[in-house]
């Protein structure tokens, strides 16, 4: 499908998301994980990519469990997926916010006893059992219950009388790093408090710990990032990529200032291109005089600072004509890949993803039965 008629042609960034790729992933991970159930992580838009048509492409490949962080993610979520598939909101609720979780026939995870008081009051209120995802903390000391909270739940199980719990969960804190010391003491705090509750299903894994860690993948893995083509793994494909357009190049002398700051002086004589992406479309400001771009097999340094709505990059290693007005280099690709990319950036592909500027003429390749209809929601 061909976003290029009309403004979006005029952009000065292409952003291709390859939803075949990402239902690849997903059968992937599926595989790999079996017999687990993988849920797919869509957070934040999923991770920039565009929520709505990422999730009707794995939802059309048997996706079933979806997370989100918010209330209002879910409730879209909910009106572009209907009513069947589960939607869990990772921050749970709000005071106020339990009428239109109902509504939306979401499943919040209840991170402390004070959600998890709210929910059943709501559900003694709605004379219903609500669905919910009760999570413990194991070591991250970012949320769900203590261990404290857990033993006194355990003393006075009634709190829980008018809740259907699904899963209890907890989330690593550093599943990247492999099954080293921490990720191996949380699973084993996990064990401890799961034993203290009914048996209930578990869901421990992100992404790395679906693909290292078989202990952690209980009964269903949450994975965002390796859907999306973040993670390097030999089985994974990458989704998105990202082409930049040359507005201008010019051929300066030696000694030439280049960019806010001249913080770049050319050596020699040096032919520089200025490419119509900047910070401001989420290519990180870290990359100046470090990044670079790539045509062909060949490596385009930046020059100077990445600006707002450009940066300059050095073109003296292709030929004279290589590049003008309107073509294009590539950003994230093949030579470069989004992990490349963070690193440089000294950040994380997350945050490289989830920054991905909204100027980008937007291209949604396979995947959907209606990618027209994907793309447009
Ligand atoms: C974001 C998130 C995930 C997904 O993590 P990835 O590393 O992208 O797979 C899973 N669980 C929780 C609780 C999260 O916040």
């Amino acid at each position: 499908m061909e976003d290029g008629e009309g403004a979006a042609s005029f952009a000065g960034g292409w952003l291709t998301i390859d939803l075949t790729a990402l239902v690849a992933n997903f059968r992937r991970l599926q595989a790999a994980v079996a017999p687990a159930r993988v849920a797919a992580v869509v957070k934040a838009d999923a991770y920039g990519l565009g929520a709505a048509p990422v999730a009707a492409a794995l939802a059309g490949a048997g996706c079933r469990d979806f997370f989100v962080a918010d209330l209002a993610e879910a409730v879209s979520l909910r009106a572009r997926l209907g009513g069947d598939p589960d939607i869990y909101v990772l921050n749970g609720l709000w005071p106020g916010s339990e009428a239109a979780a109902q509504a939306a026939a979401v499943v919040p995870v209840l991170n402390s006893r004070e959600q998890l008081r709210l929910w059943a009051e709501r559900a003694k209120a709605a004379a219903a059992r609500l669905p919910a995802v009760l999570q413990v903390d194991t070591g991250m000391s970012r949320l769900g219950l203590s261990a404290d909270e857990v033993a006194s739940l355990a003393a006075a199980p009634e709190a829980l009388a008018d809740l259907d719990v699904r899963y209890l969960m907890s989330h690593l804190a550093s599943a990247e790093a492999g099954d080293g010391g921490v990720s191996a003491q949380q699973r084993a705090e996990f064990e401890r408090l799961a034993a203290m509750l009914p048996p209930w299903p578990r869901t421990l894994a992100n992404s790395a710990a679906s693909l290292t860690d078989s202990r952690a993948h209980g009964d269903l893995v949450r994975v965002g990032l390796a859907l999306y083509g973040g993670v390097s793994d030999a089985g994974l494909q990458p989704v998105v990529t990202l082409a930049g357009r040359v507005i201008q190049t010019r051929t300066l002398p030696p000694g030439a200032g280049v960019g806010y700051g001249l913080t770049y002086k050319t050596k020699g004589a040096e032919r520089i291109a200025t490419i119509a992406v900047g910070y401001a479309d989420g290519w990180p400001r870290a990359l100046s005089n470090r990044g670079a771009a790539w045509l062909g097999g060949v490596r385009l340094p930046v020059v100077g600072q990445v600006s707002m709505d450009s940066m300059m990059i050095d073109v003296s290693a292709l030929p004279p004509d290589a590049l003008g007005l309107g073509d294009a280099v590539e950003l994230i690709g093949t030579h470069q890949t989004l992990a490349e990319v963070a690193e440089q950036a000294g950040t994380i592909p997350y945050e490289i993803l989830t920054r991905l500027g909204h100027r980008y003429a937007r291209r949604y390749l396979g995947g959907a039965a209606d990618p027209v209809a994907a793309v447009r929601a």
